[in-house]
């Protein structure tokens, strides 16, 4: 061995040796403690607890059903209006009602302080369809609103019929204590969010532009108490979306000449379009922490366990690992990158018959950083052959901005969680699939995502999905957490 090689053995030992204490000091330097700490203040509502849940299974039993493109009918959403203002008389003879767009509610509870920026609490009516495919294995009518086994079961009851029901129900117990808000609270519950808004959320933001309303924040759907669902870490955790993912769909098409199968081209409308598709899927938009995901992971490190908290702790070195690892789930990699989703794909009409037209569809949700003009670039680079005709959809949502991390909405929302559910971590996230709340931007400074549900690996099947149900005990949390929201954020 030569001289030269010994001393760069050593020198390397020792650069190996001061990166070693480096990242095992990071790793065991991770801030403490994680679990906040209880909060006084709170003096849960009393009420008729039965009764209320009664209320709420009303709700469900009223389909207002958003169908591919087509909102629930005037006639649903009526009836569902109706039920309110019998159920909850005091909010309707209190409060301003207003039907905007088509049967978007607002409401308006005027505060005592006009100099208080507003808040809004969101929600919305319409739920998703009952698969026919899927309908033998509902274990009860969808729209049985049926109480039992401690859930009360049926379509939208989790999606979002609760969370709206809740938020009625908290005004109207607080009204009967003679509650009177500081500041102005709207209930803003959008009418066709499961077809993207436009009928609902969209014509409310367009109200409060006109009237030059600014609120604080606003409060929808979109993140939960989860328990087993953040790999490696134990007990329920708070995750409450801070940003959300964009949204675009492109259609790719490729048009041919036909004719008949016994002289085939080399290439059909067919392949040409199945080798795009195999090509997108090959290359998917690379992966990066954007800063939603690094405020989570940071807030989780502690509750890591060694491996994953040494990756979280020592990014500057170890990020493309972590961003390997975490993209291994359909979960993970969703707040790794934009995702490629192909969702439709038809051509042909016949065995012998040449396609003269193949259409597929390709489902973007597009992480913070990305834009939609990049990720329409990106299709245009992969696909990379001018057969094929690259058409973005109408509907197309850039990626929300991020609340900010000391927000007046999120220090709310974390302390009314401090005072309800004592030593639940809270932690910021994004979130992946699409709410009402980014249509708010342009009318809220801070856009916050949470319903106290609890979800486990088995319930948040739920959502969406066969025998949708909310349990009774989280909705009452609802009732509760709303009722508490609201006098911290107002009283
Ligand atoms: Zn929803």
């Amino acid at each position: 061995m030569n001289k030269w090689l010994k001393v760069g053995g050593g020198g390397l030992l020792a650069a190996v040796a001061v990166l070693a204490v480096v990242v095992l000091g990071r790793t065991w330097a991770t801030p403490k403690p994680v679990v906040d700490a209880a909060v006084g203040g709170y003096v849960p509502l009393t009420f008729d607890e039965a009764a209320a849940v009664e209320r709420f299974a009303g709700a469900v039993r009223l389909s207002t059903v958003s169908m591919g493109d087509a909102p629930p009918s005037t006639m649903d959403l009526d009836a569902l209006h109706s039920y309110l203002s019998q159920q909850f008389p005091q909010v309707h003879a209190t409060l301003q009602v207003e039907q905007v767009g088509h049967g978007a509610l607002l409401f308006t509870w005027k505060g005592k302080e006009s100099t208080v920026a507003p808040i809004i609490l969101m929600a919305h009516q319409d739920t998703v369809p009952v698969d026919s495919n899927t309908r033998d294995r509902w274990t009860r009518d969808p729209w049985s609103g049926a109480v039992a086994d401690g859930v009360v079961w049926g379509r939208g009851a989790l999606d979002d019929k609760a969370s709206l029901v809740s938020t009625l129900e908290a005004a109207e117990q607080l009204l009967k204590q003679g509650f009177q808000p500081r500041r102005t609270i709207y209930f803003a519950f959008g009418s066709d969010e499961e077809r993207g808004g436009a009928q609902g959320a969209v014509a409310i933001v367009d109200l409060l532009k006109e009237r030059g309303v600014h609120a604080q924040f606003v409060l929808d759907e979109g993140g939960a108490y989860t328990n087993g669902l953040m790999p490696g870490v134990a007990g329920d955790l708070a995750m409450v979306g801070i940003a959300e993912k964009g949204y675009m769909s492109v259609r790719l098409s490729v048009q041919a000449n036909g004719g008949h199968s016994s002289q085939p081209l080399p290439q059909s409308a067919i392949g040409i379009l199945s080798q795009a598709m195999v090509r997108l899927e090959a290359n998917q938009s690379p992966g990066h922490l954007e800063p939603t995901t690094a405020a989570m992971l940071d807030t989780l490190a502690p509750l890591l366990p060694f491996p994953a908290r040494m990756a979280v702790r020592n990014r500057w070195l170890l990020g493309s690992v972590l961003i390997d690892q975490l993209s291994k789930t359909p979960a993970g990699n969703a707040m790794m990158r934009t995702t490629t989703a192909e969702t439709t794909f038809s051509a042909g009409i016949k065995d012998n018959v040449l396609p003269t037209v193949a259409n597929a569809t390709v489902n973007f949700r597009i992480l913070p950083g990305d834009t939609v003009a990049s990720v329409l670039e990106h299709v245009r680079k992969v696909v990379a052959d001018p057969r094929v005709d690259i058409t973005p959809g109408e509907e197309q949502n850039e990626p929300s901005p991020t609340s900010p991390l000391d927000g007046e909405g999120l220090a709310l929302v974390r302390r009314t969680i401090q005072q309800v559910a004592p030593g639940v971590p809270v932690v910021p996230y994004l979130v992946t699939g699409a709410t009402d709340a980014s249509h708010y931007v342009p009318v809220s400074t801070e856009q916050l995502r949470f319903v106290p549900y609890h979800f486990t690996p088995v319930t948040i099947e739920r959502f969406h999905g066969i025998n949708e149900g909310v349990s009774v005990s989280d909705y009452l949390n609802c009732v509760q957490f709303a009722a508490q929201f609201m006098r911290n954020a107002a009283g």
